[in-house]
C-alpha cells in the first residue's frame, strides 16, 4: 500500500516520525482525510486526536493544537504539544479537566474563560487518546 512520511514535532521534541497510509486529523474547517500525494496544503489544527492509518492498523496520537503541512513528499505537524497513548497520564488529564470545568463553572473574563475552555479540550482529548490504547 503506497504511504507517505509523517512526522509530529513539538518545541521540546519529534513525537512521530514514520510512514503511514493515511492520517485523520481536524482541521479548523473541519475533519481531513491526507492520503499519498495530497496536493499541498497548510492549516491550522484544531485540539483533537488524530488518526494515524498503517499497514491495516489504527494509531491516535492527542494533537493540541498547531499546523499541518502537506508537502509533496511528506507530512508535517507543528504541534504545541503532542503525546502518544503511552505517554499520556490519566490521572493528570482528569486532575486538568476538573480544574478547567470548574473555571468555566465561575464568572470570569472572556479570556480566562477561553483558555479554559482550551485546557477542557486538551484534557478530553488526552483521556480520549489514553482510552484506546
Ligand atoms: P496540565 O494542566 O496538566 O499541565 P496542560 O494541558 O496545561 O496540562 P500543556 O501545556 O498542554 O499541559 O503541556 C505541557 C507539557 O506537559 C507538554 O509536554 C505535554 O505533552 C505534557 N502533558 C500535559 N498533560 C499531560 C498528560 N496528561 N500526560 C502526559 N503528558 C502531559
Amino acid at each position: 500500500m503506497s504511504n507517505f512520511l509523517l512526522e509530529i514535532v513539538t518545541p521540546e521534541r519529534k513525537v512521530y516520525a514514520d510512514h503511514a497510509n493515511m492520517i485523520i486529523v481536524k482541521g479548523v474547517a473541519g475533519e481531513l482525510g491526507i492520503l499519498p500525494n495530497h496536493i499541498p496544503l497548510v492549516t491550522p489544527l484544531k485540539v483533537a486526536p488524530i488518526t494515524i492509518k498503517k499497514d491495516g492498523k489504527n494509531e491516535q496520537i492527542a494533537v493540541n493544537g498547531g499546523f499541518m503541512e502537506v508537502r509533496k513528499d511528506k507530512v508535517v505537524i507543528l504541534a504545541e504539544s503532542a503525546e502518544l497513548p503511552g505517554d499520556i497520564d490519566v490521572e493528570r488529564a482528569k486532575a486538568a479537566k476538573e480544574r478547567a470545568e470548574k473555571r468555566l463553572g465561575s464568572k470570569q473574563d472572556e479570556v480566562d474563560f477561553r483558555r479554559a475552555e482550551l485546557a477542557l479540550q486538551r484534557a478530553l482529548t488526552r483521556i480520549d487518546v489514553a482510552g484506546k490504547k
